[in-house]
């Protein structure tokens, strides 16, 4: 697959793991922006250890969950960390190009797409969005219930259209990220 060295998804679990640990008390983000490490990844390339697939929501900032800076990270966002083909063809680019072989479905407490997927049938392009979320969780009514029941499609779907199995390197795992305490909880082991 790729050529560059990279974290193994075990390795980078830990990391993100520890990342999340040392920013439930941080008032900034420790994460390396230096000019350095700019020039550093400018010069060699990037090789993120985790793909992050997250919600837009503005309190969600995954480089600041993880403790993460430039050129850890592949991360991406969309309101209710639904996915598409634009999201899946952003997933297999990281893991097949960059050697990233931990991909997080990270979503989150008190989310408004969730939300408005539970209470409400929005129109417009909202719609698209929610229409998958609804798909996810059904007749569920519990916020945190729905969460994860959306969170765990986005593994599924990740996981049968990249046609992945047990014995491949790229492994993905669900997370929900608490937005009060800042606790990011795994769902699964990789
Ligand atoms: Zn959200």
């Amino acid at each position: 697959m790729a050529h560059h060295q990279n974290l193994p998804a075990a390795e980078a679990m830990a990391k993100l793991k520890a990342g999340n640990e040392r920013y439930l008390d941080a008032a900034s983000n420790p994460g390396d922006i230096s000019k350095q490490i700019r020039q550093k990844t400018c010069d060699e390339g990037q090789t993120p250890y985790a793909i992050v697939i997250t919600c837009s929501d503005s309190r969600v900032i995954p480089e600041s969950i993880f403790s993460a800076g430039i050129g850890e990270l592949f991360t991406i966002r969309v309101a209710g960390n639904v996915m598409d083909h634009h999201q899946l063809g952003s997933v297999e680019y990281a893991a097949d190009h960059l050697g990233t072989n931990l991909v997080v479905v990270l979503g989150h407490t008190h989310c408004g797409a969730v939300g408005a997927a539970l209470t409400s049938n929005p129109d417009g392009f909202v719609k698209y969005i929610t229409d998958e979320i609804k798909k996810a969780i059904g007749d569920e009514k519990d916020e945190l219930t729905a969460c994860r029941l959306n969170v765990e499609r986005s593994v599924s779907i990740i996981k049968e259209q990249l046609k992945l199995t047990d014995s491949s390197d790229l492994k993905v795992c669900g997370a929900i990220y608490q937005i009060d305490s800042g606790k990011v909880e795994f769902l699964d082991t990789v």
